[in-house]
């Protein structure tokens, strides 16, 4: 295990995001490479330091070969550090970054993992809400994996006031933007994981962010009126049936006639290639 920060040499950044930064480190006494994320409490705000205990919390208990395993949490009066088992290949926004369109059985394996991760959070009542590309991870074996559990919760109840749980924008469900939902017949979040996976996989196909279009200057109203209202769903002509079929069970805009995890892990498109062999990925990465 690793037992302390100092044992971490700092190799590079992997990433900058609201929530801190991410190292590439090597553990000098093994020479095994990890990733080490940063959260610094600058204005060292309660609310902050709150939810940065609640991802270190929810890092803690999960334990899933398609969610990235933390091993070990540093919790200082400065920052806090999670070291993570380094993820070779970068997130899926590099990968769209260079590659723009995946084909679909690429699309398949990467949906059948980020189910399976969702099934595993969703049973243990978390809500990961923030289900985007640059949180789905891919290791050198072609793996998938959820990251990220800067914005997650765990369930307690019904009716439990969700305020401060604000993901990016783009990835989050019409739900979310209802100010009527803390009144209502709430739902608990759970279906808004899976519109924000319909939306990724809808963009890996058409290559762009898919409810607006290209040339769209995505402002935030615009942003939230294409999420509620808009009609239009861009399908790319070559969409298998499945496919179609699959997005239009994530992207249902009412949350309780939205299709669910257990539902959708036995879609067809999820399961044509065999048992989620997501071997396609890891071809299509190493070879562009
Ligand atoms: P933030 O809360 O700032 O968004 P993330 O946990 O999403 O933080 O990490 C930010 C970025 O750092 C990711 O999009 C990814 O590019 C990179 N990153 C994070 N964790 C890892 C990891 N375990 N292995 C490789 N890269 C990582
Ligand atoms: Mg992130």
């Amino acid at each position: 295990g690793i037992e302390n920060l100092s044992d971490l040499e700092k190799l590079a950044v992997l990433g900058r995001g609201n929530g801190g930064t991410v190292y590439k480190v090597r553990h000098k006494l093994t020479s095994c490479i990890f990733a080490l994320k940063v959260l610094r409490f600058y204005h060292n705000t309660t609310n902050i330091r709150r939810q940065a205990l609640r991802e270190a919390e929810i890092l803690k208990r999960v334990d899933s070969p398609y969610i990235v395993r933390c091993y070990a949490v540093f919790d200082r009066e400065d920052d806090l550090c999670f070291a993570m088992e380094h993820m070779e290949r970068g997130s899926l926004h590099d990968v769209l970054f260079v590659g723009k369109i995946l084909p679909e059985d690429v699309i398949s394996g990467l949906a059948w993992c980020v189910l399976h991760g969702l099934q595993y959070l969703h049973k243990m009542q978390i809500v990961h809400g923030d289900i985007k590309p640059s949180n789905l991870l891919i290791n050198c074996k072609g793996d998938v994996k959820i990251a990220d559990f800067g914005v997650s919760r765990i369930v307690v109840g019904k009716h439990e006031a969700c305020d401060a749980y604000m993901g990016t924008c783009a990835y989050m469900s019409p739900e979310r933007f209802d100010p009527e939902r803390w009144d209502g017949d709430n739902d608990d979040g759970f279906a808004g994981d899976v519109w924000s996976l319909g939306v990724v996989v809808l963009e890996c196909l058409v290559g762009h962010y898919p409810l607006i279009g290209v040339g769209e200057k995505p402002d935030w109203a615009a942003l939230v009126c294409a999420i509620c209202f808009g009609e239009r769903l861009e399908m790319p002509e070559n969409a298998s049936p499945e496919f179609r079929s699959f997005v239009i069970r994530c992207l249902e805009k009412d949350w309780s006639k939205r299709g669910t995890v257990d539902e959708l892990i036995d879609h067809p498109f999820v399961n044509r290639t065999c048992c989620g062999s997501h071997q396609p990925f890891l071809d299509l990465v190493l070879h562009r």
